[in-house]
């Protein structure tokens, strides 16, 4: 029986990008016996992006859907958009800048096809081409949310990987809406086999994160996936508590004594305690702003034009509408 691969591609203003996107895969893609669908994902895009994408010439056993936002929803919502488009028994995420090597498809085919993983994955081993402090806060980002959280985000994951439907299915259960993949992937299990390459530089275009996205990035999968914070809060408060209590002591120790208390010293106190409240009750907030977006029940995205004519599957009443196109 012929396999069907299908590639799902998520594109923010890559107009340039595209077409040497595509003619690099399907070179490579000739080399493997199965019908492949390509899903391209417009993250609404300001250039000509899906007009690009839309004029891609078709190809022997390739076919070319898409998917057009509303407006830009982020990476996340393209990639879930894609999966659930997805109808192959193997299901690839490739970046379309080309920073993410074509040529490793065929290893991850060959490897899904011994049978013994569930999914090829990659990493790349340098940071070749991003600014001293990207990979500065990089590291520091990994270690922090290793330390914070339960699941696994392996260092220099990239979101490029090749998985069986079973994982994919696994993946879409989740329908949570402050997603992050690198996170979800880990935490549905299965086995992974991981495959690295030196970081390649963008052939097109530039990064489409700066500093303040990548660190809204960073702080929201560390809400995601970890409820350490909010322990945090529990320790601060305890540590609040005992302070007080020790403060006291010495308070009633000096009064007893016939000293006067230094009225500085209880201005630095109430500072503190200021201060430590403040964080915490920042702490709580964050978590309660993502659990009312959770109950907001908003969709993930919003689709404007697709070529694809499979209903994509909500698994509640609201996912319907949710994922109505409107055209
Ligand atoms: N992307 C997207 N929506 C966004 C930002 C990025 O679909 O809001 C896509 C982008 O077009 C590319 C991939 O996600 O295919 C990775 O983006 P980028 O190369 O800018 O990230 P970097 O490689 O710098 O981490
Ligand atoms: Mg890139």
């Amino acid at each position: 029986m012929i396999m069907m691969i299908s590639i799902v591609v998520p594109c923010y203003n890559e107009e340039q990008a595209i077409p040497s996107f595509y003619d690099e895969t399907t070179k490579i893609i000739a080399q493997i016996d199965a019908d492949f669908e390509f899903i391209f994902v417009d993250d609404g895009s300001r250039d000509q992006t899906l007009p690009v994408i839309k004029s891609l010439p078709p190809k022997l056993r390739c076919t070319v859907q898409y998917i057009s936002f509303s407006r830009n929803f982020g990476k996340e919502a393209a990639l879930l958009a894609g999966l659930e488009a997805a109808t192959g028994d193997y299901v690839c995420i490739m970046d379309v800048d080309l920073q993410d090597p074509p040529e490793l498809l065929l290893d991850m085919y060959r490897i899904l096809c011994e049978g013994e993983y569930d999914c090829v994955a990659t990493k790349s081993v340098s940071r070749h081409g991003y600014s001293p402090l990207r990979k500065g806060f990089t590291k520091l980002y990994y270690a922090l949310i290793n330390r914070m959280s339960k699941t696994e985000i392996v260092t220099g994951a990239r979101d490029f990987r090749m998985m069986t439907r079973s994982m994919v299915n696994a993946i879409l259960q989740l329908q949570e809406h402050n997603r992050f993949c690198k996170g979800i992937f880990s935490w549905v299990g299965f086995n992974t086999k991981w495959l690295t390459f030196e970081n390649k530089l963008r052939v097109h275009g530039t990064t489409k994160w700066n500093f303040f996205s990548l660190s809204a990035y960073a702080i929201e999968s560390m809400v995601s996936f970890s409820t350490m914070p909010l322990m945090l809060a529990f320790f601060f408060s305890f540590l609040l508590l005992a302070a007080a209590f020790v403060l006291c002591i010495i308070l009633v120790i000096k009064a007893i004594g016939g000293s006067a208390v230094m009225g500085l010293g209880i201005l630095c106190a109430l500072f503190l305690v200021g201060g430590i409240q403040t964080g915490c009750l920042a702490i709580l907030s964050l978590y309660f702003s993502k659990a009312y977006l959770e109950i907001k029940n908003r969709p993930v995205y919003i689709i404007k034009e697709t070529n694809i004519n499979k209903t994509l599957t909500p698994t509640t009443d609201q996912k319907e509408a949710s994922h109505e196109i409107i055209t």
